[in-house]
């Protein structure tokens, strides 16, 4: 067909002019994979370091825990997307007054959580993503909430571009967990209140953790309740912590 023609003789036009800035574009990208490729591994070093103060017991953190940190891509997290900034152990600037947790919190949460490949896991709490995609390589499923439309979207965005297909994103208030999505071997909680939510605990499965920063702004403690009968709990307070607040939404 002479259109079809007409096609394939601008292709061969336009590629030669095309093809270079394509391939510059490749070896950016490669420049800087390499390049973070070691930052995210002196970040795992780092971690690995602060978990042998004994905050996380005798053991420290677990080889599967720190390998996963150390495959996650966290600048794809981020909105500047720097790796100097990403592999740092510092928390980091998400947007609409939130953070990405530091690493060490990261990986510290994941371990106390005690999650493993068949389990089912609810965050609460979305933000970038990096979390979820960190609890997706250790468990069978992710279903996370989070309460700001702009940053459940963009996490969508990036966990799908990222292949991340057992992770679930819900836009609303986890306050009342996700019941159609559990019940859970574990909940983690990425935002601090001053309570731990009942609707938590009841969608939680005996012999399953919650690991949640509880307490007022100033004075939080990252805690673990778990869950020892149907109606029993235990809780323990293991550091303390600064997160951003657990807000509520009015409905
Ligand atoms: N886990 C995130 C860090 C999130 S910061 C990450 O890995 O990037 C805490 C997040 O909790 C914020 O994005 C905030 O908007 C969200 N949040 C606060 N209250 C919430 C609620 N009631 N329900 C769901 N998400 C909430």
């Amino acid at each position: 067909m002479p259109s079809l023609r007409l096609a394939d003789r601008m292709i061969m036009k336009i590629l030669p002019l095309l093809l270079p800035s394509m391939f510059a574009v490749a070896q950016e990208a490669t420049a800087q994979d390499a390049q973070c490729a070691g930052e995210r591994a002196a970040m795992v070093e780092t971690i690995r370091a602060r978990s042998a103060a004994g905050i996380v017991g005798q053991r420290g953190l677990s080889e599967r825990v720190l390998e996963a940190m150390g495959r996650t891509q966290r600048h794809l997290f981020i909105p500047e997307r720097s790796c100097s900034i990403a592999y740092a152990d510092g928390p980091v600037p998400i947007g609409h007054g939130q953070t990405i947790s530091q690493p060490f919190i990261v990986a510290l949460m994941t371990e106390l959580a005690e999650v493993a490949p068949d389990h089912v896991v609810l965050e609460i709490g979305t933000g970038s993503g990096y979390q979820a995609a960190i609890l997706a390589q250790l468990t069978r499923k992710v279903c996370t909430i989070e309460i700001i439309p702009a940053l459940a979207e963009a996490a969508t965005k990036t966990l799908g571009d990222l292949a991340y297909d057992n992770v679930s994103v819900r836009l609303g208030d986890g306050y009342g967990g996700w019941p159609e999505c559990g019940p859970f071997d574990a909940i983690v909680v990425t935002a601090a209140l001053g309570e731990v939510p009942p609707p938590l605990i009841e969608q939680l499965k005996v012999g399953g953790r919650l690991v949640m920063p509880v307490g007022a702004y100033t004075t939080q403690h990252l805690t673990v309740v778990e869950k020892i009968a149907p109606d029993r709990t235990t809780t323990r307070a293991v550091a303390p912590v600064r997160f951003v607040p657990f807000t509520r939404s009015k409905n």
